[in-house]
């Protein structure tokens, strides 16, 4: 029997895209602490911002509207998401004074994750440049590479209360850059942006007609007085991509609910809207029983507003996990405006370990605490990490007192 010329070849490689494409917050550290779990230790779990499983209930009017509403929605919906739904969003927008926006410019998405993924598809040509945060929400840079793109970093600034570093960010424009992404209110850094950051960006897109992707899905997730200003309302000569979701503000991340407002020169972006048309249409639609609970999600802020005041349990937890943290000697934050993390940076120079990847895996096999190295957020420097604080106080403050305790045992 001749040979077959294509046996050597392995057709159960994975495909070379995904070559640079990371996730660590479930990444190798992730894998680590499930092994040690089915080993019978018990995990303090710090690395994702998932909020039901630390006793965070979304409010039951959204539940009501998806279980009340079953059996409406045994069927696709329209490719764009449900009449309500869209309805409400518009509504949302014309509340934050975005202008223009019809139900047309409105997508439903399983998350924000697939609008992320669904976007970037739809909008980079193989060379293009996106300008990402570092530090980022990884999923963002890993849109940009699976879709054929190159993700540039800019800095973030953590002298600068973690804001978007405007020079920086200018100096790595090139006419091969499509677009910028912001964060805002920030995952990992839990920076705010004031109006003069994101007037700055939105100015420098309108110069260089770039597009700008704002992911706000923590726009309600704010403390103290902080106030987030909407990126599209600054020039409806820029556009804007603006993507939000149920996932934050109402703690109901595993409905998988998200939308995404296209707003600005829609006209100029008619192909735009097209391709992301087409691309609706080949995934049908987003689960329909969440988007159901749309409507209801976005009528009521009580709940977050509740959790987030002075005395609410978020901003308690906040300042417990911040003071654990800046009190160990070696480590210093920012404090966090808004979002549910915390990033401190490790002064290397005083501990015997060399970074934060060897940091995150030691404390998770000497202290059984699961964080996520900074190296996971597309940040430039060895020395941060994030740590979520959706535990309540005694697991946070369990955490934090192994934190030190590791840190103690690591000085130099
Ligand atoms: N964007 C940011 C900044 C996030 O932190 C997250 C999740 O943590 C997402 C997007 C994804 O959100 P969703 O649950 O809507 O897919």
């Amino acid at each position: 029997m001749s040979q077959n010329i294509f046996s050597n070849l392995n057709k159960y490689n994975q495909s070379q895209r995904l070559a640079h494409i990371r996730y660590d917050i479930r990444g190798p550290i992730f894998d680590k602490a499930t092994e040690l779990e089915a080993a019978g230790h018990k995990i303090i779990r710090l690395n994702i911002g998932n909020p039901a499983p630390f006793g965070f209930d979304a409010p039951q009017t959204v539940v009501d509207a998806m279980a009340n509403n079953l059996r409406r929605s045994q069927g696709y919906s329209h490719h764009l998401g449900i009449m309500s739904a869209r309805q409400a969003v518009v509504e949302y927008a014309k509340k934050q004074c975005i202008e223009g926006v019809t139900t047309d410019h409105v997508f439903i998405g399983n998350g924000v994750s697939e609008l992320i993924l669904m976007t970037m598809q739809a909008i980079i040509d193989a060379g293009d440049e996106i300008l990402v945060p570092s530090p980022d929400y990884p999923l963002w840079t890993a849109a940009v590479g699976l879709s054929g793109g190159t993700a540039v970093h800019y800095l973030c600034d953590e002298q600068a209360d973690w804001y978007p570093d405007i020079a920086d960010m200018k100096s790595k424009i090139t006419p091969k850059t499509k677009g910028i992404v912001i964060i805002n209110p920030n995952n990992p850094t839990g920076a705010v942006y004031p109006s003069e950051i994101v007037r700055s960006i939105v100015e420098l897109a309108a110069e260089h007609k770039l597009i700008v992707f704002s992911d706000e899905i923590y726009d309600k997730v704010l403390y103290d007085d902080n106030v987030h200003y909407p990126t599209a309302t600054f020039d409806n000569k820029v556009l804007v991509l603006t993507y939000g979701g149920i996932s934050k503000n109402c703690m109901a991340a595993g409905f998988r609910g998200g939308w995404l407002i296209v707003s600005g020169p829609v006209s100029e972006a008619k192909r735009i809207l097209e391709g992301l048309n087409l691309l609706a249409s080949l995934r049908l639609c987003a689960n329909v029983p969440t988007q159901q609970a749309i409507a209801v999600a976005l009528s009521d802020d009580s709940q977050i507003k509740s959790l987030t005041s002075s005395t609410g349990r978020l901003s308690i937890q906040r300042d417990l996990i911040y003071d654990m943290i800046t009190q160990i000697p070696g480590v210093s934050c920012i404090k966090p405006k808004g979002a549910l993390y915390l990033f401190p940076k490790i002064d290397l120079s005083r501990f015997s370990f060399d970074d934060d990847e060897e940091f995150a895996f030691d404390l998770l096999s000497k202290q059984h605490v699961l964080i996520v190295a900074g190296k996971g957020f597309n940040y430039l420097y060895k020395d941060h990490f994030r740590i979520v604080f959706l535990p309540n106080e005694t697991l946070l403050s369990d955490a934090g007192v192994r934190i030190g305790a590791y840190l103690d045992g690591r000085r130099v």
